[in-house]
Protein backbone atom coordinates (compact mmCIF):
# COMPACT_ATOMS: atom_id res chain seq x y z
CA UNK A 1 0.00 0.00 0.00
CA UNK A 2 1.40 3.33 -1.21
CA UNK A 3 0.08 6.79 0.83
CA UNK A 4 1.05 10.08 0.48
CA UNK A 5 1.23 12.83 2.66
CA UNK A 6 0.60 15.93 0.56
CA UNK A 7 0.18 19.44 2.02
CA UNK A 8 2.07 22.63 2.74
CA UNK A 9 4.92 23.20 4.82
CA UNK A 10 3.94 23.65 8.72
CA UNK A 11 0.40 21.54 7.98
CA UNK A 12 1.90 18.31 9.78
CA UNK A 13 3.01 16.31 7.50
CA UNK A 14 5.71 14.76 9.66
CA UNK A 15 4.17 14.68 12.91
CA UNK A 16 0.95 13.04 11.01
CA UNK A 17 2.87 10.22 9.03
CA UNK A 18 5.04 9.72 12.41
CA UNK A 19 1.93 8.80 14.05
CA UNK A 20 -0.06 7.11 11.18
CA UNK A 21 3.14 5.04 10.87
CA UNK A 22 3.06 3.82 14.55
CA UNK A 23 -0.54 2.63 14.45
CA UNK A 24 -1.07 1.21 10.86
CA UNK A 25 2.49 -0.04 9.99
CA UNK A 26 3.43 1.62 6.83
CA UNK A 27 6.65 2.78 7.35
CA UNK A 28 7.37 6.67 7.37
CA UNK A 29 9.64 7.73 4.24
CA UNK A 30 10.55 11.78 4.67
CA UNK A 31 12.29 12.89 1.70
CA UNK A 32 13.28 15.89 4.15
CA UNK A 33 14.67 13.48 6.63
CA UNK A 34 16.50 10.83 3.99
CA UNK A 35 18.19 14.76 2.76
CA UNK A 36 18.91 16.13 5.98
CA UNK A 37 21.19 12.58 6.73
CA UNK A 38 22.95 12.42 3.79
CA UNK A 39 23.65 16.14 4.60
CA UNK A 40 24.18 15.45 8.81
CA UNK A 41 27.50 12.96 6.78
CA UNK A 42 29.28 15.68 6.14
CA UNK A 43 29.76 14.02 1.86
CA UNK A 44 30.29 15.84 -0.89
CA UNK A 45 26.56 15.44 -1.81
CA UNK A 46 25.78 15.84 1.42
CA UNK A 47 27.02 19.70 2.05
CA UNK A 48 25.31 20.10 -1.67
CA UNK A 49 22.61 19.41 -0.41
CA UNK A 50 22.60 21.44 2.47
CA UNK A 51 22.91 24.21 0.93
CA UNK A 52 20.01 23.91 -1.66
CA UNK A 53 17.63 23.03 1.99
CA UNK A 54 18.83 26.00 4.00
CA UNK A 55 17.76 28.50 0.89
CA UNK A 56 14.62 26.62 1.28
CA UNK A 57 14.84 25.63 -2.73
CA UNK A 58 14.07 22.12 -4.40
CA UNK A 59 16.55 19.32 -4.59
CA UNK A 60 16.77 18.14 -8.50
CA UNK A 61 14.23 15.51 -9.69
CA UNK A 62 16.74 12.78 -11.23
CA UNK A 63 18.94 12.84 -8.13
CA UNK A 64 15.63 12.99 -5.47
CA UNK A 65 13.83 10.01 -7.87
CA UNK A 66 17.84 8.45 -7.03
CA UNK A 67 17.44 8.83 -3.50
CA UNK A 68 13.82 7.52 -2.93
CA UNK A 69 14.57 4.25 -5.26
CA UNK A 70 17.31 2.93 -2.75
CA UNK A 71 14.58 3.68 0.10
CA UNK A 72 12.04 2.13 -1.26
CA UNK A 73 14.47 -0.79 -2.03
CA UNK A 74 14.93 -1.68 0.98
CA UNK A 75 13.22 -4.63 3.08
CA UNK A 76 10.70 -2.50 5.09
CA UNK A 77 9.34 -0.42 2.08
CA UNK A 78 7.45 -4.29 1.64
CA UNK A 79 5.37 -3.38 4.42
CA UNK A 80 4.06 -0.36 2.68
CA UNK A 81 4.77 3.33 3.09
CA UNK A 82 3.54 6.67 3.74
CA UNK A 83 5.49 9.07 1.71
CA UNK A 84 6.01 12.45 3.57
CA UNK A 85 7.90 14.94 1.23
CA UNK A 86 7.66 13.41 -2.26
CA UNK A 87 6.27 13.79 -4.75
CA UNK A 88 7.07 17.45 -4.54
CA UNK A 89 6.97 17.94 -8.57
CA UNK A 90 4.96 16.85 -11.81
CA UNK A 91 8.02 15.00 -13.08
CA UNK A 92 8.08 13.19 -9.68
CA UNK A 93 4.88 12.13 -9.48
CA UNK A 94 5.20 10.52 -12.99
CA UNK A 95 8.56 8.90 -12.32
CA UNK A 96 6.82 7.31 -9.11
CA UNK A 97 3.17 6.30 -10.99
CA UNK A 98 5.81 4.45 -13.43
CA UNK A 99 6.91 2.58 -10.67
CA UNK A 100 4.19 1.56 -7.81
CA UNK A 101 0.51 2.35 -7.69
CA UNK A 102 -0.38 4.99 -5.59
CA UNK A 103 -3.36 4.02 -3.34
CA UNK A 104 -4.59 7.21 -1.23
CA UNK A 105 -3.38 10.42 -1.31
CA UNK A 106 -4.12 12.43 2.00
CA UNK A 107 -4.04 15.95 1.58
CA UNK A 108 -3.38 18.50 4.27
CA UNK A 109 -5.03 21.90 4.28
CA UNK A 110 -4.27 25.14 5.86
CA UNK A 111 -3.88 28.48 5.11
CA UNK A 112 -0.42 30.35 4.86
CA UNK A 113 -1.11 32.68 8.15
CA UNK A 114 -1.11 29.31 9.96
CA UNK A 115 1.45 27.13 8.84
CA UNK A 116 3.71 30.31 9.06
CA UNK A 117 2.54 30.61 12.59
CA UNK A 118 3.44 26.77 13.22
CA UNK A 119 6.42 26.82 11.75
CA UNK A 120 7.96 29.58 13.25
CA UNK A 121 7.49 27.66 16.94
CA UNK A 122 8.86 24.31 15.20
CA UNK A 123 11.49 22.68 17.01
CA UNK A 124 13.25 19.53 15.47
CA UNK A 125 15.61 16.76 17.35
CA UNK A 126 19.33 16.78 15.57
CA UNK A 127 19.30 12.78 16.72
CA UNK A 128 16.12 11.13 15.55
CA UNK A 129 14.21 13.84 14.08
CA UNK A 130 10.81 13.86 16.21
CA UNK A 131 9.28 16.97 15.37
CA UNK A 132 7.86 19.08 18.19
CA UNK A 133 5.62 22.52 18.22
CA UNK A 134 2.71 24.36 20.25
CA UNK A 135 0.51 21.14 19.74
CA UNK A 136 3.07 18.98 20.81
CA UNK A 137 5.70 20.30 23.33
CA UNK A 138 8.58 18.51 24.49
CA UNK A 139 8.26 17.72 28.31
CA UNK A 140 11.71 19.44 28.91
CA UNK A 141 12.38 22.61 26.63
CA UNK A 142 15.51 21.86 24.17
CA UNK A 143 15.29 18.21 24.85
CA UNK A 144 13.79 15.33 22.95
CA UNK A 145 11.73 13.05 25.01
CA UNK A 146 12.26 9.82 23.18
CA UNK A 147 16.27 10.38 22.99
CA UNK A 148 17.45 13.09 25.02
CA UNK A 149 18.94 14.79 21.83
CA UNK A 150 19.67 18.64 20.86
CA UNK A 151 16.38 20.11 19.81
CA UNK A 152 16.72 22.82 17.13
CA UNK A 153 14.96 25.12 14.78
CA UNK A 154 16.04 24.39 11.00
CA UNK A 155 17.60 26.86 8.81
CA UNK A 156 15.25 26.39 6.40
CA UNK A 157 12.35 27.53 9.14
CA UNK A 158 13.61 30.91 8.80
CA UNK A 159 11.14 33.34 7.71
CA UNK A 160 12.55 33.80 4.41
CA UNK A 161 13.34 30.45 3.39
CA UNK A 162 9.57 29.15 4.84
CA UNK A 163 8.18 32.10 2.35
CA UNK A 164 9.82 30.48 -0.52
CA UNK A 165 9.01 27.19 0.30
CA UNK A 166 5.75 27.92 0.31
CA UNK A 167 5.80 29.91 -3.14
CA UNK A 168 7.28 26.64 -4.45
CA UNK A 169 4.91 24.91 -2.71
CA UNK A 170 1.86 26.21 -4.70
CA UNK A 171 3.72 26.52 -8.11
CA UNK A 172 6.20 22.97 -7.79
CA UNK A 173 3.48 21.10 -5.52
CA UNK A 174 -0.12 21.40 -5.60
CA UNK A 175 -0.28 20.76 -9.65
CA UNK A 176 0.63 16.95 -8.33
CA UNK A 177 -2.80 16.88 -7.13
CA UNK A 178 -4.50 16.87 -10.73
CA UNK A 179 -2.87 13.57 -10.99
CA UNK A 180 -4.74 11.92 -8.18
CA UNK A 181 -7.80 13.12 -8.25
CA UNK A 182 -9.86 10.25 -7.88
CA UNK A 183 -7.53 9.58 -4.56
CA UNK A 184 -7.95 12.44 -2.74
CA UNK A 185 -8.76 13.06 0.37
CA UNK A 186 -8.50 15.86 2.15
CA UNK A 187 -8.34 16.73 5.44
CA UNK A 188 -8.67 20.44 7.49
CA UNK A 189 -5.24 20.85 9.02
CA UNK A 190 -5.51 24.23 10.24
CA UNK A 191 -7.44 22.22 13.59
CA UNK A 192 -5.54 20.68 16.68
CA UNK A 193 -3.61 17.48 16.26
CA UNK A 194 -5.87 15.02 17.72
CA UNK A 195 -8.69 15.93 15.80
CA UNK A 196 -6.51 15.90 12.04
CA UNK A 197 -5.05 12.91 13.09
CA UNK A 198 -8.46 11.71 13.56
CA UNK A 199 -9.75 12.56 9.93
CA UNK A 200 -6.48 10.99 8.78
CA UNK A 201 -7.27 7.45 10.38
CA UNK A 202 -10.36 7.59 8.78
CA UNK A 203 -8.87 8.54 5.20
CA UNK A 204 -6.41 5.45 5.71
CA UNK A 205 -9.15 2.97 6.58
CA UNK A 206 -11.66 4.08 3.53
CA UNK A 207 -8.56 3.99 1.76
CA UNK A 208 -7.79 0.28 2.98
CA UNK A 209 -11.66 -0.55 2.50
CA UNK A 210 -11.66 0.72 -1.22
CA UNK A 211 -8.55 -1.50 -1.92
CA UNK A 212 -10.67 -4.65 -0.77
P1 LIG B 1 8.99 20.83 4.44
O1 LIG B 1 7.84 19.96 3.97
O2 LIG B 1 8.65 21.56 5.68
O3 LIG B 1 9.57 21.69 3.36
P2 LIG B 1 10.83 18.61 4.36
O4 LIG B 1 11.56 18.08 5.52
O5 LIG B 1 9.81 17.77 3.69
O6 LIG B 1 10.19 19.96 4.90
O7 LIG B 1 11.87 19.09 3.23
C1 LIG B 1 12.98 19.91 3.53
C2 LIG B 1 13.70 20.29 2.24
O8 LIG B 1 14.19 19.12 1.59
C3 LIG B 1 12.84 20.97 1.17
O9 LIG B 1 12.71 22.35 1.37
C4 LIG B 1 13.64 20.64 -0.10
O10 LIG B 1 14.77 21.45 -0.22
C5 LIG B 1 14.11 19.24 0.16
N1 LIG B 1 13.18 18.20 -0.34
C6 LIG B 1 12.44 17.34 0.40
N2 LIG B 1 11.71 16.52 -0.38
C7 LIG B 1 11.99 16.87 -1.65
C8 LIG B 1 11.58 16.41 -2.92
N3 LIG B 1 10.68 15.41 -3.05
N4 LIG B 1 12.09 17.00 -4.03
C9 LIG B 1 12.97 17.99 -3.94
N5 LIG B 1 13.42 18.50 -2.78
C10 LIG B 1 12.95 17.94 -1.63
Amino acid sequence: MIVLLVGPQGAGKGTVAERLSKESGLVHISTGDLLRAEAKSGSDLGKKLAAIMEAGGLVDDNLMLDILEKRLAQPDAKMGVLLDGFPRTVPQAKALNDRVIVDCVIQLTAPDEVVIARISNRWQCRNCGTIYGVDVPPKTAGICDKCQGELYQRKDDQPDAVKKRLATYYKETEPILALYTDLIKKVDASRKLDVILQDCRQALADCRNSDG
